[in-house]
Order: structure tokens, then sequence, then C-alpha cells
């Protein structure tokens, strides 16, 4: 099933802990702000994914300190 990811770039901390957890969504930018993995970098960072990591997402996403990232 395919599912979303969005990191909202404007708030992330850049403390590392997504990219540091699931390096298969998520990577650092330059300034070690999260981006998805081809996906947009903007403000808000968007990818679409239909492998079968969506728990890595997920447990990402749990991790993040400042909840910055939605998965849909
Ligand atoms: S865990 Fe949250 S605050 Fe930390 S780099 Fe990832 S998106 Fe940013």
């Amino acid at each position: 099933m395919k599912y979303t990811i969005e990191v909202d770039r404007e708030a992330c901390i850049a403390c590392g802990v997504c990219y540091g957890t699931d390096p298969n969504h998520f990577e650092g930018d330059a300034d070690g702000k999260s981006r998805v993995h081809g996906g947009t970098t903007d403000g808000v960072s968007v990818g679409t994914f239909d492998d079968d990591l969506r728990d890595d997402a997920k447990r990402a996403a749990d991790s993040c300190p400042v909840s910055v990232i939605t998965l849909k």
C-alpha cells in the first residue's frame, strides 16, 4: 500500500534521529535538516513510497523529538 511521508523542514531542529534511524526514507541536507529521499525539498518535504518499510518510517516519525514527521 502506498504511503506518504511529510517532514516540516521549517520546524525540524536538525537532530539527525530520523535519518539515523531510517536512512532508507530520510536524509540530512547540508544544514543537518531532514528531507525525504526522492521527495520535495522546500518548506515541507514530501515523498510517496510503496515499499515494505513503512514500520521503519513510523519508528522514525515516532522518534522525532519535535513531532514534525507525518505519515499518511
Ligand atoms: S528527527 Fe525530527 S527534528 Fe530530528 S532531523 Fe528528523 S525531522 Fe528533524
